[in-house]
């Protein structure tokens, strides 16, 4: 048994680009529908991303797809676009489920659906945890074209026969890899078993680790392939670098000296436990500090009223756990801050990825305890890419 990385399985399979996939430089090339189209337009994207240059005509063209990209690529735009073709707004049904392993990523999902397909009168619900369920039950009754949703939700939902899957053409796992964890595995199996079995599959993630790639040949039938090499995973545009901070005293004064640097822009803080963002966002409280916080303990109208105001730019710095790590789309975001390492490969790439959303600039620091270093070593060589000490001038990259 290898350590908190294992690197045992990596080299044993190559999955690569299947070499069928074409490219389809704009948005007109596709086919789509003029309402489809119009949608895309004036939600002002011109030009498809490489992702979407690639994966969404096989998702028209309903085979099994696997689509991977590095963070805020388009991958989400991806799959919404391929949904929006292929449902029949005619028939009220549910036709295509999205699952995705946070409440707030269900929400984010169902917003780029209803924005990308605002000409098209499509009925998009979020079926989220936290919710009432009678409101649920009766959004779903009338009836809806796409559901996206946490998995625990949307199981109930199917099972007390609300959320009806007769219809349904087309599953998405968002953040795959998460979703088919052992956290949530049994739940989406459990939830598959209830779908038609033709539905088409589309899974999607920026890290598909080798053991999920494999787990995919038991539910998908010949999928599409439109993957990215591991050392082209980290963004150019997101510079990382680290901090010693020795011991773990050490990180909360280094937080207070950088917080000018935080609020340029906005700027996310990870911790690795609820408690800790409790007691960070306490202690900066006391020294005069605004921040905001945010994790999965708190009453679900408490994380949609943070999530606003941080949208909206209101709140500047969000202090939070990895509920947060992956995802979630604020352009504004150019700063993370690890204040503790995390404590899996894949987590800290999808961390990062929250800053340099679509090109732009971002920045990533590492709080690094002497004891963190052979994990942050471990991370630099996975990835092929580098982190260097923090510089003097890290506020002119922001
Ligand atoms: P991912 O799911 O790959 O992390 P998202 O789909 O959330 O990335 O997209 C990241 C950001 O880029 C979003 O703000 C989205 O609106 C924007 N975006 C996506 N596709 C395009 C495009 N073709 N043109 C312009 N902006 C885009």
């Amino acid at each position: 048994m290898a350590g908190r990385y294992d690197h045992s399985q990596d080299d044993q399979i190559t999955f690569e680009t299947s070499d069928s996939v074409k490219v389809y430089s704009t948005f007109d090339q596709m086919g789509l529908k003029e309402d489809l189209l119009r949608g895309i337009y004036a939600y002002n994207f011109e030009k498809p991303s490489a992702i979407q240059q690639r994966a969404i005509m096989p998702v028209i063209r309903k085979r099994d797809v696997i689509a991977q990209a590095q963070s805020g690529t388009g991958k989400t735009a991806t799959f919404s676009i391929g949904i929006l073709q292929n449902i029949d707004t005619a028939v009220r049904e549910t036709q295509a489920l999205v699952l995705s392993p946070t409440r707030e990523l269900a929400q984010q999902i169902q917003s780029v659906l209803l924005a990308l397909g605002d000409y098209m009168n499509v009925q998009v619900h979020a079926c989220i945890g936290g919710t009432t369920i009678a409101e649920d039950m009766r959004k779903l009754d009338y009836g809806q074209h796409v559901v996206s949703g946490t998995p625990g939700r949307v199981f109930d939902m199917i099972k007390r026969g609300h959320l009806r899957t007769r219809q349904l053409k087309m599953l998405v796992l968002d953040e795959a890899d998460e979703l088919l964890n052992q956290g949530f595995k049994e739940q989406i199996y459990d939830i598959y078993r209830l779908l038609p079995p033709s539905t088409q599959i589309v899974v999607v993630s920026a890290t598909l680790p080798h053991e999920v790639l494999e787990m995919t040949t038991k539910f998908m039938t010949d999928p599409v392939r439109v993957l990215v090499k591991r050392d082209e995973l980290t963004l150019e545009g997101i510079k990382q670098f680290f901090i010693a901070v020795e011991r773990e005293e050490w990180k909360f004064d280094t937080l207070c000296d950088l917080y000018d640097t935080l609020t340029i822009t906005q700027a996310v803080i990870f911790c690795n436990t609820r408690r800790k963002v409790d007691w960070l966002t306490e202690k900066m409280r006391e020294a005069n500090f605004t921040v905001s916080s945010m994790h999965g303990e708190m009453p679900q109208r408490e994380r949609e009223a943070i999530m606003n105001e941080f949208r909206q730019g209101a709140s500047r710095v969000l202090i939070t756990t990895d509920v947060w790590a992956r995802g979630i789309d604020v352009q504004q975001v150019s700063l993370v801050i690890n204040y503790d390492l995390p404590l899996n490969r894949e987590v800290y790439l999808h961390r990062i990825g929250r800053s340099g959303r679509f090109g732009r600039k971002g920045v990533a620091i590492n709080f690094v305890k002497n004891d963190d270093v052979r994990l942050l070593r471990d991370i630099e060589q996975y990835y092929s890419t580098q982190i260097d000490e923090m510089p003097m001038n890290v506020s002119d990259m922001i």
